[in-house]
């Protein structure tokens, strides 16, 4: 077989959560909560069940969800979204990038990619015989060189992935960054895919800087969001993309052909739970008292942190402990001291080794605790 995707392999995410499991280590690698969802939201989704809602829904999301979805983003973002032609329910937000990346690029097509990335960036954009053009976020601050975007742009760029708050650094782009973003989108006629999974998890006083409250961007961008995040259900595959009409007819399509439509029940489940109020606003208090909680407990070990403003993972330095690669590092901490980290340079397309680990924060107070304990031992 010719394989699309030969120097690929399977992706960190499973590798570490499946190598926790066989070593029955303490899993900070993979980003899920393990802490339990709300109990309404599942009563809400088996009410779902219980009426029937159990066939296909309408390919781009039922009505009243994508309604709903409106209502929040108007109301998180102060814009407004037509649910009928600007908002697609997805299978995630996994699903919603394969979707953006198939609908826009064509071979030959450039996409700027900032490293370290969420893994699905590159392949995907590969797959559709797209060149990504990896630009690097250094530490501690992984901020973006505005001017570097501006030199790296050539009459091939199609698009420019941006991910706020980052995966995995924590990093958040300020409204200045977003001004300077807009002027380069603009110029040179550029999409703009806008990862926000973590809109709702932002510290420190900091406000996310959404893509659709800039109306330049607003014009040419996807931006994208999970529900899995948002309510600590990451099993539950369910996103949503929001784009201008002409760009959600084409995301449509790529939409239609995988997964036709998102679960039914959860969907029902979700704008029911919409519906009923604002169950969102707290989450940035809420992890930012475990980032802090678990920086408290961390400060036991011989690990540095970089400063996180954002999503529910802290990188970790370890140059006071090894000289390891840190996929090595990662495999070493799983086996030997039972606990799971993500090493960072895979979300690097050169796998370049930063010397850093990444650990999930979306856990129990216990769970950070006994993780604490061991890594105390190193
Ligand atoms: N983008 C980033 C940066 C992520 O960390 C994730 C987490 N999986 C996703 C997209 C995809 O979200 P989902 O789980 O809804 O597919
Ligand atoms: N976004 C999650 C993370 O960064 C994992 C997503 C996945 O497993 N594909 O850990």
């Amino acid at each position: 077989m010719h394989a699309k995707l030969p120097d690929v392999g399977t992706t960190i995410f499973a590798v570490m959560s499946k190598m926790a499991a066989d070593h029955n280590a303490i899993n900070l690698s993979q980003g899920f909560p393990d802490f339990p969802i709300s109990a309404q939201l599942i009563s809400l989704v088996q009410e779902g069940m219980r009426q029937g809602m159990n066939q296909y829904a309408p390919m781009p999301g039922l009505p009243m969800l994508r309604e709903a979805i409106a209502q929040k983003l108007a109301d998180t973002y102060g814009v407004t979204c037509d649910p009928e032609t600007e908002i697609t329910v997805t299978a995630g937000g996994t699903q919603a990038l394969h979707a953006t990346f198939t609908a826009l690029v064509n071979p030959g097509d450039e996409v700027i990619i900032f490293d370290p990335a969420y893994d699905s960036y590159d392949p995907v954009v590969r797959i559709n015989q797209g060149r990504p053009v990896h630009l690097q976020l250094k530490p501690p601050n992984f901020s973006i060189n505005w001017d570097e975007v501006e030199a790296t742009v050539t009459k091939k760029t199609k698009a420019l992935v941006i991910n706020t708050p980052h995966n995995p650094s924590g990093a958040v782009l300020s409204h200045d960054d977003m001004l300077r973003l807009s002027k380069i989108v603009t110029a040179n006629n550029l999409y703009l895919i806008s990862d926000e999974v973590y809109e709702h998890i932002i510290f420190d006083n900091l406000s996310h800087n959404s893509a659709l409250k800039y109306p330049d961007l607003r014009a040419r961008a996807i931006a994208i969001y999970s529900f899995g995040k948002t309510f600590h259900a990451t099993g539950w595959k369910t996103g949503y993309m929001v784009a201008p009409p002409e760009i959600t007819t084409e995301l449509r399509k790529m939409h239609q052909f995988t997964v036709f439509c998102a679960n039914t029940p959860i969907q029902y489940g979700i704008t029911k739970y919409l519906e009923d109020g604002d169950h969102y606003s707290y989450l940035s208090g809420f992890y930012q008292a475990k980032r802090d909680e678990f920086a408290t407990i961390m400060a036991q070990t011989r690990l540095t942190p970089v400063p996180c403003h954002g999503t529910y993972f802290q990188l970790y330095s370890y140059e006071n402990i090894s000289d390891m690669h840190d996929v090595e590092m990662a495999e070493w901490l799983t086996k030997e001291h039972k606990v799971a980290t993500i090493p960072a340079s895979v979300f690097y397309a050169r796998g370049e080794n930063i010397k850093y680990l990444r650990f999930c924060f979306a856990k129990a107070t216990e769970t950070m605790e006994k993780a604490a304990e061991l890594l105390c031992k190193i």
